[in-house]
């Protein structure tokens, strides 16, 4: 039997688990931070930010902008002087694209995106779009979406781009054969070992959204069958279903069960037999299974505690205790998706605490009472735990590094293991010298 067969849960895990429903001060990035993977993965897209100084700054800072570079992402900032006349705003964003377009023939696809400024609030940024997009066409083409951060966590700027393409993708002819797309960011290198394993699998009909160029959009239709790659894209994933396309449930790609698991639904869904199957992902989940087994003597056993943050927190908790025996203290997320969280849900061991939503100041204290090994959190947080003896991985770390697929599975267990590391070397640096015992004196005496 397919060792990945041979695992299906044996329990409904954690698909009826009370959930701790919190609704209070919360402490997460905006979805402005999106841009940093969206920009290096549409190549001749463009971002454009409206809002003020501030996201600026976030920006400039987040993405370590290089001045001699040309960017593919900037922030027209709206001041106090313009809210005075919001005729003016309009215009003077028409004339800061319009500077733009004419300087940089390269940008195909530009997205104006919304901030949560009031001064930004009060444009329409979607009447914008249709006024830039028609004057445009069909040398570029003009988007918008809200990376706010009013009630948002920061991969919902991805869900709220990735949304905002599905109404301008082509329509698939009805009677087109069916085709799988897999529908969220994912690095050019993890996109390509994915596209070899279904050709090798016989699945000859993929396409990736979003695409690498903006020309390159994938047409949709009821003969679409749609994998998610990342858990964070609700709105996308009902603007396909509107389109008729159909989802295809199964757990995340992180780890070798992930991976296996949700090739395993490509695989099934496109008829590929099991043999097939065996022999194509035999070998990439035989170097995961030996890439993480060298981390877990140091991960098994340690206790982790996930705050809400960037909405991968049940698949990731899901690979640790599964397939490196972390155990789990707490598991937080945003949202609980759970459609589309459900295979996640069923591998979950039984009894795991879940939370949904944030009340930062209770989630700290329940954090500090459980003093688990490793707390996943924001960056906010994470200097003030670090304070209070606790070893933190920042969540966001996990958004921007590749981790999806077989030959990421060891790199994904790599930055859970590295704080603890850095920890112990910095206990043993830190810990007073042993004093050296004077000639003839017991060695006893000079340790008390
Ligand atoms: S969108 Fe809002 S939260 Fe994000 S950087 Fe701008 S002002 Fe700050």
């Amino acid at each position: 039997m397919s060792p990945v067969i041979a695992i299906k849960p044996a329990s409904s895990g954690c698909v009826t688990a009370p959930v701790l429903h919190e609704r209070g001060q919360r402490e997460v990035f905006c979805g402005l931070t999106g841009i940093i993977w969206l920009h290096r993965k549409i190549q001749d897209a463009f971002f454009l930010i409206v809002g003020s100084r501030t996201c600026a700054h976030l920006m400039q800072s987040a993405a370590g902008v290089m001045i001699f570079a040309e960017p593919r992402f900037g922030t027209a900032i709206i001041d106090d002087r313009d809210l005075a006349g919001l005729a003016d705003a309009n215009e003077e964003l028409d004339r800061v694209v319009t500077r733009l377009l004419e300087r940089r023939p390269d940008i195909k696809m530009l997205f104006l995106v919304g901030s949560c400024p009031s001064e930004v609030i009060k444009l329409d940024l979607s009447r914008a779009a249709q006024r830039l997009g028609q004057r445009f066409w069909p040398q570029v083409r003009v988007l918008n979406y809200s990376g706010s951060g009013i009630e948002t966590t920061f991969t919902q700027g991805e869900d709220a781009c990735l949304a905002s393409l599905v109404p301008v993708l082509p329509a698939a002819a009805p009677d087109a054969p069916p085709e799988l797309l897999v529908v969220g960011t994912l690095a050019d290198i993890v996109e390509d070992q994915f596209a070899r394993l279904f050709r090798e699998m016989g699945i000859e009909r993929v396409r990736f959204l979003p695409p690498r160029r903006a020309g390159d959009l994938p047409a949709v239709g009821p003969n679409t069958i749609y994998l998610l790659a990342q858990p964070f894209l609700a709105d996308t994933a009902r603007a396909l279903d509107g389109r008729g396309a159909r989802h295809l449930p199964a757990p995340f790609p992180f780890g070798s069960e992930g991976t296996s698991r949700w090739l395993l639904a490509a695989a099934d869904a496109f008829g590929v037999d099991l043999s097939t199957f065996e022999r194509v992902t035999g070998p990439g989940r035989e170097r995961a299974n030996k890439a993480l087994a060298k981390y877990r003597a140091s991960l098994g056993g340690k206790r982790i505690f996930f705050f809400p943050d960037s909405q991968l927190e049940i698949p990731l908790a899901r690979f640790l205790s599964r397939e490196l025996q972390m155990r789990l203290t707490e598991v937080g997320t945003p949202f609980l998706h759970r459609q589309h969280l459900h295979e996640e849900l069923l591998l979950l061991p039984a009894g795991t605490t879940l939370s949904e939503g944030q009340d930062v100041d209770r989630q700290l204290d329940r954090c500090l009472a459980a003093a688990p090994d490793l707390a996943v959190c924001g960056l906010g947080l994470a200097n003030p735990l670090e304070a209070q003896g606790l070893t933190t991985k920042w969540a966001i770390e996990l958004v921007f590094t590749p981790i999806q697929g077989y030959d990421q599975a060891g790199d994904l267990a790599e930055l859970f293991h590295r704080p603890l590391a850095r920890r112990a070397k910095l206990a043993l640096a830190t810990q007073p010298a042993p004093v050296a015992p004077a000639v003839g004196e017991p060695m006893l005496q000079a340790r008390a």
